[in-house]
């Protein structure tokens, strides 16, 4: 019988055959798509044609569909549905990837007709969008270190391992340091708590084997114990261990894994031209070089700063109000932050989710995009994953647009957080394909028969992965590689962010948001408290991720420093860091930066994000109506549409007719002057 991976999919829209498809058909499907793909890439290196666009780099978009489709399944599989077969398979396939993808990188054929190719551009006549690819698949291979040899690419081969190496040691270390360390508490310290969060300190007690609860280092239930808790002994034990990690000395200390880190990433920019890491880390960006990211986190920094200021006497003030003697302490200012926010806006989460049934909540965001896109969804039966997980034909105007799919309940088996992936991408060469996007989240999942209801986070976290699902199904570009949410890091959250601000909207609130028994809106006092309790501690947030963004980009952007403790509390300090608030990731505990290489000099990139949607949404306040055709019009076909078929500047700038400014983003925070 043949591999149902590897078959033709004969299936309602060219879906995966979930039914058909068991955990055995993965590793032998694997094996040969990636023979299969190296073949294909083998042919178009050794083709003794000379190098035409069509001959290379249309044909590489095309190779290795088969291991795209084994692996695009696979992997949906390992976040939403996982198991021990396929954390095995998981295991075994990471170091054959990584070696595959440096296989084809480290092609010296291949690279010589795309360097051919690039050096000949001018002469090609290429369209815009073939441009764009070439430029992009020569990037790719360049930064790789394709164009390097001798020595130096054994450099860069020994550079790359060690810092996987590295990566993956920062990581182990820090788990260690987390599972190792806890606070048994008797029930007369759990003063103060929710019952949710004692419950949780009672759970982690069991499964730690201990005789009464525990407070872990695990941020879901340290950050409410330190927010909730009375006992200002136990929140300064806690708060002191949470800061330590990966900085307790002995085997598990990170320090000097995170210098020889930054020393090796700057040794790796240097061998590839860039006078830093973050510059050649930066290129690809939106924002380009470390300059402009300065500029954007430095603007931000000073009213985020005086606000957090203000608010800190306000706190101290509670304190003292409390008959706590000394000075408000970083472990004191979430505990009367917390108190802060009941006490001004009065806040109920168990009186507001009743007004926030899931059901509807999928309907609005499904609205929004009828009446800013003109889709429609039609929900269909198809076999998939698992039985919660539901699908819905997207048209427009009659004509088939994508299958949308939705994930949305928590099950041991999916790993936590929310993401949006793909099981298919849109194209039209070499081959004309629409897009599946896929929303997972981790929604509570009610007792049969009761419904959904999530709360204000949950329904903002919903949007947003929706927001990601649009920029799929709207996409209409040529090529697969650059569709969709395939664009810069610091240009992905935009359309995830912007799609955000519509469930603000206050007619959407009005029509959505209703009771779950009696059918009545959400007051509109309800509503603004929601808001304003949102906004309440944006001094604090707002300094903590920024003094973590701009020690992460000051890491980067010059000579890596001998003492990265040292350069951390230069730049504190030059930024006039308030005492009573440090780094929301620490060095020797910022995996963003030093697990891997995603987020290194890109911790920013939130921000930036942040700036470009809230002013886009701007452009539909300036219109006085959030749905305005001209304006929804416009952000599909010169943002939404185009993938990464543009330098992202240029779309935004095609967009707004000119660059963000970071006025939008400090109303936005409540950070404005
Ligand atoms: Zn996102």
């Amino acid at each position: 019988m043949t591999n149902p991976l590897l078959a033709e999919w004969d299936t309602p829209f060219g879906l995966p055959p979930f039914d058909r498809i068991s955990d055995d058909d993965f590793g032998s499907a694997f094996e040969t798509a990636r023979i299969e793909h190296l073949a294909e890439v083998a042919a178009i290196a050794e083709n003794p044609e000379p190098a035409t666009f069509e001959n290379t780099i249309v044909a590489l978009e095309g190779a290795g569909r088969a291991l795209d489709r084994v692996l695009t399944v696979f992997f949906s599989l390992a976040g939403a549905d996982s198991n021990p077969a396929r954390q095995a398979l998981q295991r075994d396939f990471a170091p054959k990837l990584a070696a595959h993808g440096a296989a084809i990188t480290g092609n010296r054929d291949l690279f010589e007709r795309i360097e051919a190719l690039w050096q000949d551009r001018g002469a090609l006549d290429l369209a815009a969008e073939e441009a764009r690819l070439l430029e992009l698949t020569h990037r790719s291979f360049v930064r790789a270190g394709a164009a390097l040899t001798g020595a130096q690419a054994d450099r860069m081969t020994e550079i790359k391992s060690r810092l996987s190496v590295l990566g993956t040691q920062f990581t182990q270390n820090l788990l260690a340091d987390e599972s190792g360390w806890q606070m048994e508490l008797s029930e007369g310290d759990l003063e103060g708590l929710p019952e949710t969060v004692r419950a949780s300190a009672r759970a982690a007690g069991a499964e730690r084997g201990a005789d009464g609860p525990v407070i872990t280092l695990s941020r879901s239930l340290i950050v409410p114990f330190l927010q909730f808790s009375t006992r200002r002994d136990l929140r300064e034990t806690a708060w002191r261990a949470w800061t330590s990690r990966g900085a307790m000395g002995g085997e598990t200390d990170n320090r000097a894994i995170a210098a020889e880190v930054l020393k090796l990433r700057e040794e790796r920019a240097k061998l590839l031209g860039y006078d830093t890491f973050a510059a050649y880390k930066l290129e690809p960006e939106m924002a380009k070089s470390p300059e402009a990211v300065r500029e954007l986190l430095t603007s931000v920094w000073q009213p985020a700063r005086a606000r957090a200021l203000e608010d800190q006497e306000k706190l101290q003030a509670l304190m003292a109000d409390d008959g706590v003697n000394g000075t408000l302490a970083p472990w004191d200012w979430r505990h009367y932050a917390e108190r802060r926010r009941r006490a001004e806006f009065d806040i109920d989460d168990t009186a507001l989710k009743p007004y926030l049934q899931l059901e509807r909540m999928i309907e609005a965001a499904m609205d929004c995009a009828n009446r800013l896109f003109g889709l429609e969804f039609r929900e269909v039966d198809v076999p998939l994953y698992h039985a919660d997980v539901r699908a819905w034909e997207v048209t427009r105007d009659g004509a088939h647009v994508a299958v949308f799919v939705g994930d949305y309940f928590a099950r041991a088996s999916k790993r936590s957080g929310a993401w949006c992936s793909a099981l298919r991408s849109q194209s039209k060469r070499p081959e004309a394909r629409t897009a599946v996007p896929v929303n997972v989240c981790n929604f509570a999942k009610p007792a049969a028969g009761e419904p959904a209801l999530l709360s204000y986070d949950d329904a903002r976290t919903l949007f947003h992965e929706f927001g990601h699902a649009l920029h799929h199904m709207l996409s209409d570009v040529e090529f697969g590689s650059i569709s969709g949410t395939s664009v810069a890091r610091d240009f992905v959250e935009l359309p995830s962010q912007l799609f955000e601000h519509w469930l603000d909207e206050p007619e959407v609130l009005r029509r959505f948001a209703t009771h779950v028994e009696t059918g009545e809106p959400m007051p509109q006092d309800m509503l603004d408290r929601m808001k304003g309790a949102a906004l309440a501690n944006q001094g604090f947030e707002t300094v903590e991720y920024l003094a973590s963004a701009l020690v992460d980009l000051e890491f980067h952007a010059g000579p890596a420093p001998a003492d990265p403790m040292d350069r951390q509390a230069e730049v504190l300090e030059e930024l006039g860091m308030p005492e009573a608030i440090v780094m929301r990731h620490a060095t020797p505990h910022f995996a963003h930066v030093f697990a891997g290489d995603g987020y290194s000099s890109g911790y920013y990139s939130y921000m930036w994000s942040e700036v470009m949607d809230a002013d886009a949404f701007a452009a539909f306040e300036e219109k006085g109506d959030a749905f305005d055709g001209d304006t929804a019009r416009a952000l599909e076909e010169r943002i939404l549409s185009r993938g990464g078929s543009a330098e992202p500047d240029t779309l935004y700038v095609d967009f707004r007719g000119r660059m963000p400014g970071v006025e939008a983003l400090l109303r936005g925070r409540g950070l404005a002057a």
